[in-house]
């Protein structure tokens, strides 16, 4: 106990007063007293000082050592102050826990007090809504976020939702902006960069309003001529010709749909590739053969240079995107127009597919949006050619699933030529005896969704 320590100097004093009382008298036993006190006093000035001069300083600076009370009071301070600097490490390691877990957080996250003041943000909220750490923090969110929709949730209180707003900082951004009230009266605001959810959202929408618009218009021709049909009295001829418009616009309606499905079929990765491996020279002898029947006779279609190699991978999905490549090369092409379809090896191996024509052409402007779902230069020259406006989606998408690429070079008015780069894991040069030619021999094409145009 520190009072009974406390004790110990002052008895000590008394006990040598009572010793000089009794062998030199009253007078020595007074000065025994007054000088024994005037240490005691001493010794706790000297420790009261110590203890102000720690106190007044550092609080971590180690605690002053000292003897008698004072040295166990300081020993109890000494305790209670490692104590404390342990609950002090855990709790910044709790801080600095929370704060590592939320910078890995994918969202911006800031901390708002009860007057919307910016109390603490992620680094992904200081680059979302240009938070500065050394500027902005204390300061209203309300001056960096002006847009009026957020401005209007932030004041209306209603935090249920989350609020979509266009970023402040970046053009074409698109965040979703959450409150979510915490403590007494503070706010954390959760914010989400969505603009690829936007994206696909509206590649969504364009995509069902592209093909009810495209699925529309055959089928009114058809209800038309259905309608004409029963309300008229019409002759023999007359009625073939409609029968025969009816069914084009069948035909046009059926070649959508299997567009359709095979797209779908190509994008749902459940379906991985049914791998084969084959020699590409028959598979350009079945095209040029298909090329040759969809022309009618009207151009001059060859396969001059076809080098001698085979291709692993689907061959049906191959088979499908070169032949919608040749079949372009034709509805694009007029007639006594030049069609060359090749088959090359590069020297870093990778197998180079190319359809050239003497065609239309494509201006410039058109080329990087060629695969997109219904992108069409002409869209009256499309269908009237049978188009749908998907084959070239089709290609890419068979292309991806094979990692290859196309490349189209076109001159508006001179023709086009689009070639497959197929990796050169993919590809395998076929050494031939001397002096036999590649066989184009025609092994039975295979069902390919958009070759009966
Ligand atoms: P479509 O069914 O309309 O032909 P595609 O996706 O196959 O759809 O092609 C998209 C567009 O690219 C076509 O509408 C056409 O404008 C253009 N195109 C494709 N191939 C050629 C080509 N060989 N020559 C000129 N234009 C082409």
């Amino acid at each position: 106990m520190i009072w009974l320590a406390g004790l110990v100097a002052p008895l000590c004093v008394i006990i040598a007063a009572i010793v000089a009382a009794i062998v030199s008298g009253a007078v020595a036993a007074f000065i025994v007293l007054a000088l024994g006190m005037l240490g005691v006093i001493a010794l706790h000035l000297r420790g009261l000082s110590r203890l102000a001069q720690w106190a007044s300083g550092d609080l971590d600076a180690p605690v002053p050592e000292a003897s008698g009370p004072w040295g166990k009071a300081f020993s109890l301070i000494h305790r209670r102050a490692r104590a404390r600097t342990a609950v002090q490490r855990d709790l910044a390691h709790t801080i600095a826990r929370f704060q590592s877990a939320a910078e890995a957080i994918p969202d911006g996250m800031i901390v708002l007090d009860a007057q919307n003041r910016i109390r603490w943000a992620n680094r992904r909220a200081q680059r979302q809504l240009a938070v500065s750490p050394q500027s902005d923090i204390g300061a209203p969110l309300a001056n960096l976020m002006r847009e009026p929709a957020f401005v209007r949730y932030l004041d209306g209180g209603d935090f249920d939702e989350a609020v979509v707003v266009p970023s402040p900082r970046e053009a074409g951004v698109t965040l979703s902006m959450q409150l979510v009230p915490f403590g007494v009266a503070e706010k954390l605001l959760i914010c989400r960069d969505i603009t690829q959810l936007e994206t696909v959202a509206r590649m969504r929408r364009d995509f069902i309003a592209n093909v009810s618009h495209e699925l529309k218009t055959p089928l009114t021709v058809v209800s038309g001529f259905v309608e004409t049909m029963q309300d008229l009295d019409l002759d023999d001829n007359q009625r073939k010709r409609y029968l025969a418009l009816m069914q084009e616009q069948a035909k046009s309606m059926r070649h959508l749909v299997a567009d359709l499905l095979a797209l779908s079929t190509l994008e749902s990765e459940q379906y991985g590739i049914a791998e084969t491996t084959f020699a590409v020279a028959p598979l350009v002898g079945a095209l040029l053969a298909d090329a040759h029947a969809l022309s009618g006779g009207v151009h001059d279609i060859s396969a001059a240079q076809v080098e001698a190699a085979e291709v692993t991978g689907s061959r049906d999905e191959i088979a499908s995107a070169f032949g919608n490549l040749v079949s372009n090369a034709i509805r694009y092409t007029p007639p006594r127009g030049r069609i060359m379809l090749g088959f090359r090896v590069d020297d870093d191996g990778s197998g180079v597919f190319s359809v050239q024509d003497s065609g239309i052409g494509i201006a410039p402007e058109h080329i990087p949006r060629l695969t997109e779902r219904f992108y069409r230069v002409d869209r009256s020259r499309s269908r009237a050619t049978g188009g749908t406006g998907l084959g070239l989606a089709i290609v890419k998408h068979v292309l991806l699933r094979h990692q290859a690429t196309l490349e189209i070079d076109s001159i508006a008015g001179s023709g086009s030529t689009f070639s497959v780069r197929l990796p050169a894991s993919r590809v395998r040069r076929v050494v031939l005896p001397d002096a036999e030619a590649v066989p184009l021999s025609q092994s039975p094409s295979n069902e390919r969704a958009s070759d009966t145009r």
